[in-house]
């Protein structure tokens, strides 16, 4: 069971509604849940999403405050409820301007449920508002190096019309994205499993907001990112069986020149050539046939599950 939705955010003004999110093994039969829900006074609201079964009570007592909402185990909607909930949690600034969103909103919808709608516009507001955003002293320090990709750019970043970025383009879209695309979501990181490869578990980890060079990071984005990179690394280890991970940042290839970085799973069977470890050989000419989006979800979710093992 968890606590999801505007009153589960610290410093989100919130109607006095309570969502809990009741998360089952399986929605079918609905019998398990829907009979003990409809016993305590709650009714069920049918709406379209094949992921989620909604409950609320009428009537004038305290109990019409919680609405309850029921989704799978493991799943998608769990997923992504409760990421947007901890990015929420980890982002004040995200959460200042969800608030404004809401309030905007507020007089068009007034069903719970248009929380859920509102999200997507919400997100595409976050990720312009840290491209926005200005990246700090970090940046331009003295004597400080700087990539030939930021400096060709006017300002601290380069902004999306500028230059399509494709990283930025899918966090666009962050709560609809299926879990290949968005493993974990946490502290202003997003990681995704790498397409076009046949190496289950190869990540990549890269920050929501469009960053090139690792010089551009905050301090609060930098001090994530190595107990992500131990996390991750765990995770694939444990979900994979591998030897160990490689750990790989270029970001080059235009298009892509948002930071990203590549979490390898090394086989433990690798053989190294005479000549050196060969490891860009091997991730070029990897043998198999590349995962499908629905292999790549089930290693999503499996890699979730370990992390939320390690907690
Ligand atoms: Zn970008």
């Amino acid at each position: 069971m968890d606590h999801i939705g505007s009153t589960a955010v610290r410093g989100l003004a919130a109607k006095d509604i309570i969502d809990i999110l009741v998360s089952v093994a399986s929605l079918e039969p609905e019998s398990g849940y829907r009979a003990p829900l409809e016993q305590a006074g709650y009714i069920y609201r049918p709406d379209d999403d094949p992921q989620h079964r909604f409950f609320k009570r009428d009537g004038s007592d305290r109990l019409r405050l919680v609405n309850v909402h029921v989704c799978e185990a493991g799943g998608e909607w769990e997923a992504r409820h409760l990421a947007f909930r901890d990015y929420l949690r980890a982002n004040p600034k995200a959460a200042a301007r969800y608030q404004r969103l809401k309030e905007r909103l507020s007089a068009e919808h007034d069903d719970v449920l248009s929380y859920t709608d509102a999200k997507t516009d919400f997100i595409s507001q976050a990720v312009e508002g840290f491209h926005a955003a200005p990246s700090g002293p970090v940046l331009n320090a003295p004597g400080g190096l700087k990539s030939p990709l930021t400096e060709r750019t006017p300002g601290p970043m380069a902004a999306p019309e500028q230059a399509p970025c494709y990283n930025c383009d899918q966090n666009r879209h962050l709560p609809d994205l299926p879990p290949r695309s968005a493993v974990l979501v946490e502290r202003g990181w997003i990681v995704a499993h790498t397409f076009d490869t046949p190496i289950r578990g190869r990540l990549v980890l890269l920050p929501l907001r469009h960053v090139e060079s690792v010089s551009e990071l905050t301090p609060a984005e930098a001090e994530a990112l190595g107990p992500l990179l131990a996390r991750l690394s765990r995770a694939v280890e444990a979900v994979t069986g591998c030897a160990k991970t490689w750990v790989l940042m270029l970001a080059e290839l235009p298009g892509f020149a948002h930071l990203h970085f590549h979490i390898v799973p090394r086989p433990r069977d690798f053989v190294f050539s005479p000549g050196g470890p060969s490891v860009t050989d091997f991730l070029r000419h990897v043998e198999g046939d590349h995962l499908t989006d629905h292999e790549r979800d089930e290693v999503a979710l499996r890699l979730r599950e370990a992390l939320r093992q390690q907690g």
